[in-house]
């Protein structure tokens, strides 16, 4: 395993392996994941034997940053880094009153197909390193010099399909010697795999769960999301109760609005009637359109009359302010231009 994806306790036994003595682990971590160094030389209270040794076992995970586009609407920021092995993702930074906040890449592509969505587009290529999504928040840090307070893992892939690397990711994130950004203010978002959202329900951790639910009924989500072939909404919809049981946080449902696919007053009905039992939050996100497909944004009329309608009936809702509208705003849509620009097509 790679140096900045170990817990304290495994970096102390790796290096005790090395002969080093444990409490260097706890000076290791503070330069890795509190004062986010890049390179073992800068790790100065550590012998020049030892770091040498480092760089020679455990060669630090990097990410280079190979573009930034700025919104001058909102000063929304993405960035486009490269992996080691030449992959490239994409990582969003969104300045509220409230904080800064980081939304990250889990997966290199995706394979859950949503039709909207042009981070499937390509399949998946691999999952991401723990390192690898800590380093896409760590990278804006030292390039914005400002603190994160709010992570979302909402960016290209699927979190729960690399289920081990993602709760690793949220164990160093929290850290009280790195980061130390409280769980609370992590939201992991989901297409709905149920076996794995029951196991993160039984982690009981504090972080907020958002399910991408984009229409009430099977046959509306199979249109738009193929893993609802796989899960229905008869056992989606217990499972969300069912985290709330175990970690009282509620539900965020996040819903997608596309002009005449699931925006009507009928499927605004069906929706109450499928979540209004229970203790939850709906995120109303008008589509971004990509050119790969024809989906168009619900009128802003019958954006309101939606939210109108689940507010009548006691649902807490919000609309998304779209960030970044002037950028490459959806997911998926700067790292795809730059893979295809790439490959000359
Ligand atoms: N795989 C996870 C997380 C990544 S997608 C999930 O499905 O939740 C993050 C959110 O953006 C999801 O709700 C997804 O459905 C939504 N999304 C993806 N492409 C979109 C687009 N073009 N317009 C609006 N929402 C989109």
């Amino acid at each position: 395993m790679d140096l900045k994806s170990m817990t304290m306790e495994e970096l102390e036994a790796c290096i005790t392996g090395l002969g080093e003595k444990k409490f260097r682990a706890g000076q290791m971590y503070q330069w890795l994941h509190e004062k986010l160094v890049e390179d073992y030389d800068q790790m100065t209270n550590l012998s020049q034997t030892f770091r040498e040794k480092l760089q020679d076992q455990y060669p630090l995970t990097k990410l280079k940053m190979l573009e930034m586009q700025e919104s001058a609407i909102d000063g929304t920021r993405k960035y486009l880094f490269e992996l080691s092995d030449g992959n490239v993702i994409e990582s969003v930074w969104m300045k509220y009153h409230h904080g800064n906040s980081v939304c990250i890449s889990s997966q290199v592509g995706c394979r859950m197909g949503c039709r909207f969505c042009a981070s499937t587009l390509d399949g998946l290529e691999r999952n991401l390193l723990p390192s690898e999504m800590l380093e896409q928040i760590y990278g804006i840090i030292r390039h914005t010099g400002e603190r994160v307070s709010n992570v979302v893992v909402m960016g290209t892939g699927e979190p729960l399909d690399n289920y081990d690397n993602l709760l690793r990711f949220i164990q160093l994130l929290t850290a009280e010697k790195g980061q130390h950004i409280s769980q609370r203010n992590i939201t992991v978002s989901t297409c709905g795999l149920v076996e794995k959202m029951r196991q993160l329900a039984e982690e009981k951790l504090q972080i907020t769960l958002a399910l991408s639910l984009h229409a009430p009924t099977d046959e509306k989500r199979r249109e738009l999301m193929p893993v609802a072939n796989k899960y229905s909404l008869k056992e989606l919809i217990p499972t969300c109760q069912y985290y709330f049981e175990q970690t009282g946080r509620r539900i965020t449902f996040e819903y997608s609005l596309v002009a005449g696919v699931n925006d009507t007053e009928e499927e605004a009905e069906e929706l109450i009637a499928l979540i209004q039992h229970l203790n939850c939050h709906v995120n109303l996100i008008p589509v971004n359109p990509i050119k790969e497909r024809n989906y168009r944004q619900s009128g802003r009329d019958n954006i309101l009359r939606f939210k109108n309608k689940l507010e009548k009936n006691k649902i807490n809702v919000t609309i998304r302010r779209e960030m970044g509208r002037d950028i490459d705003g959806a997911c998926g849509q700067l790292r795809r231009r730059y893979t295809l620009q790439r490959k000359g097509e």
